[in-house]
């Protein structure tokens, strides 16, 4: 039998090539198109030391109709997962339209182009952040989204409802929006993991940069939050859990299991974790001191949100299974296999 083909949109990128290696594990043929705007080869080098295989690679911008008809012209998919996109909440503050540009074109050059070649299910990149500052704690799927509090955060909104209504009118479409947490580690071979440019904003790249000295001292954004020890509280998924996440869905979609046109999942661990308790489990998982300090609040975070996964349970029969100091000891060895790369 001739392996299902998936095309996959910023496949080079974080979540996109560890996603890759799960779905080439699982027996997938991988299609990547990445226009390296945030990445660079070497994560697909990555991918072929782990896996052995190459993924066919296109170097294609999502936004650029006529080179993406190219790609659906050349082959044919029975899965697409829409990685694509700008992700620097900061940086779409100030520079709304071209994240609105970039985000909701891409999607909607994807999802043109999939109706144009009869390609029936697609895996949108949805985010946590939907949420915005939730009144109930965990959620779930159904508790209601908050308004966004960013152009990132809108162009997560309006795609997933951009996908609702497309394939609520097609029937021979479906959609799964997966709402990631909060993705940190890197794969446990430490061949492939997170490549921020500049700063960081993230929590977890600026913990490896402040231990492997570039960053001088790691600023915990507020410890007088109404938590248990005043930090903020998030749901850290280990990304290779999480690129699993895409393997079932993509399974349940292919194998033609899906009970409804347009389906949401949570992918979190369920279990809440403090920056606090992240830091020190950092510090223990990999036998290093951390040089920290307590900063002022960060505008926009909000104080606590960590996922209900019942339902990714229940109907993926998925479910987080790393364990955060494996995560985090991965974080480390991918931080210092990039700094040996780079000398
Ligand atoms: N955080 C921090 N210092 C940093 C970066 C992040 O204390 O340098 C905190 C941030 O306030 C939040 C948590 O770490 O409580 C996770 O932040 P991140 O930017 O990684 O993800 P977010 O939850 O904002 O999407």
């Amino acid at each position: 039998m001739s392996k299902k083909r998936v095309l996959v949109t910023g496949g080079a990128g974080y979540i996109g090539s560890h996603t890759t290696v799960e779905l080439i594990n699982a027996g997938y043929e991988v299609i990547v198109v990445d226009n390296f705007s945030n990445s660079d080869a070497s994560s697909l080098e990555g991918v072929k030391k782990i896996t052995g295989v190459a993924p066919t690679f296109v170097e294609v911008d999502c936004c650029d109709k006529e080179a993406m008809r190219r790609v659906f012209e050349d082959n044919s998919f029975d899965a697409v997962i829409h990685f694509a996109a700008y992700k620097a909440v900061g940086e779409s503050v100030a520079q709304p339209a071209k994240y609105y540009r970039n985000n909701l074109l891409s999607f909607i050059n994807v999802v043109e182009l999939m109706k144009e070649y009869h390609c029936k299910n697609i895996v949108f990149s949805s985010s946590a952040t939907v949420y915005g500052d939730a009144e109930e704690l965990p959620v779930t799927e159904r508790t209601p989204r908050k308004p966004a509090t960013s152009p990132y955060g809108n162009t997560k909104q309006m795609s997933e409802d951009m996908l609702r209504d497309i394939v609520t009118v097609d029937d021979e479409l479906r959609g799964i929006a997966l709402r990631y947490f909060n993705p940190i580690g890197a794969h446990p071979s430490a061949l492939i993991g997170e490549l921020p440019r500049g700063v960081p904003n993230n929590l977890v790249p600026y913990i490896t940069q402040t231990a492997a000295g570039i960053r001088e001292c790691l600023s915990i954004f507020g410890d007088d939050y109404p938590t248990p020890d005043g930090s903020c509280l998030r749901d850290y998924i280990d990304i290779v859990d999480l690129a699993r996440a895409h393997v079932v869905a993509i399974n349940r979609m292919v194998e033609g299991r899906c009970e409804e046109r347009y389906e949401i999942f949570n992918v979190g661990t369920g279990t809440p974790v403090s920056v606090f308790e992240l830091v020190k489990g950092f510090e223990k998982a990999n036998n290093l001191k951390l040089n920290y300090k307590v900063a002022a609040r960060r505008p926009g975070d909000v104080t606590a949100v960590w996922a209900d996964t019942t339902r990714a349970n229940e109907v993926l029969g998925w479910r987080a299974e790393r364990k955060l100091e494996d995560t985090l000891r991965a974080a480390w060895q991918w931080e210092c296999y990039v700094r040996n790369r780079e000398k």
